[in-house]
């Protein structure tokens, strides 16, 4: 933001005062006759309205750099998905499941595991994004009906993904919540349709994208019609290959406390390997996330995909225990 002072201002007293109120000042603007003439405020500044700094004895008017994301700023930190509240005051949710819903009796074995124990979100992936096209790629519509199943008998919501344009009908009608994975984060044709679902989206994050480059994959998916977003991060791409990516906690604390925006964890992805997944799992919710993702599997030994990061369902049981079952 830009404070510009009155000719007669004292620059001293302003600078003070932005300083009270949690403002970083970056540089001071001069004038041609050499006096300062404004602030420029930096952007990690305290959260206070452009009216609240126009108040201050000596300012002359205070702008602010047009957000392109206004409909995400708008949105508040608290959204509503099929009954329960995730982010704001809410306690964290627990989201769990297999990496990919590979049959009908495993995906109710573990949804009857998960239930009535903090977790309200059953995940797996019945469209699945390998790495390679000779790699298992989900059962598609099959699975999508197992895990609604599934869900249902148990008392939990439906989180899966749409790995394309055309999945997005049959994934919104058996799902709560839409899921985005982070390799189709700036695919904006299918940011375009999920919108078009008019449903709520976990919107994961890519692991080369930048924070404001995920804010406005959000505003892509509110434009066009998405009810609300919710952000996900599971790592992002570091040179240094001990755990399969680099969890970023800091941008999950930039999101809750400074946007104030609704964003998940999942340790599972970010790490790679189950040892660590419940340290980070309480990191991220310390740092404000508004729950976590987690994978498990009832034989880790024989998963069709992400065997190594999966925990046990009975490891994620009361993971937040005042959280409680939702
Ligand atoms: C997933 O959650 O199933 C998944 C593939 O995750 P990501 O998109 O974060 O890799
Ligand atoms: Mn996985």
């Amino acid at each position: 933001m830009i404070v510009s002072l009155k000719p007669d201002a004292d620059a001293g007293a302003v600078k003070q005062q932005l300083v009270a109120r949690g403002q970083w000042v970056r540089s001071s603007l001069k004038g041609p006759d050499g006096r300062t003439s404004g602030f420029v405020l930096a952007a990690h500044s305290a959260g206070i309205s452009a009216a609240e700094l126009a108040s201050i004895e000596g300012v002359a008017s205070v702008s602010a750099p047009q957000s392109e994301h206004p409909r995400i700023d708008a949105m508040g930190p608290e959204v509503l998905v099929s009954g329960v509240s995730i982010g704001g005051a809410a306690p964290p949710v627990v989201m769990s499941g297999p990496c990919a819903v590979e049959s009908e009796e495993r995906i109710q074995g573990i949804a009857r595991q998960l239930a009535g124990a903090g977790v309200s979100f059953l995940r797996g992936g019945a469209y699945k994004p390998r790495s390679s096209p000779y790699s298992f790629q989900g059962h598609g519509e099959e699975a999508l009906k197992w895990l609604r199943r599934a869900a249902d008998a148990n008392g939990l919501r439906v989180v899966t993904e749409a790995l394309g344009e055309p999945d997005v009908p049959l994934v919104a009608e058996y799902s709560d919540l839409l899921q985005i994975g982070s390799r189709n984060m700036q695919n904006f044709a299918l940011l375009k349709a999920a919108g078009r679902a008019g449903r709520p989206v976990l919107l994961k994050r890519a692991m080369s994208a930048t924070v404001e480059e995920w804010l406005l994959a959000g505003e892509y998916l509110l434009v066009h019609g998405a009810s609300s977003v919710i952000f996900c991060e599971r790592g992002i791409r570091s040179f240094d290959d001990s755990t399969r990516h680099l969890l970023d906690l800091g941008a999950v604390a930039l999101l809750a406390h400074v946007y104030k925006l609704p964003v998940i964890v999942d340790p599972s992805h970010a790490t790679g390997r189950r040892d660590l997944v419940l340290p980070l799992a309480h990191a991220a919710v310390a740092a404000g996330a508004a729950g976590v993702m987690i994978e498990v599997h009832d034989a880790p030994e024989h998963a069709l995909s992400d065997g190594p990061q999966a925990l046990a369902p009975a490891d994620v049981r009361d993971l937040f225990p005042r959280g409680g079952a939702q």
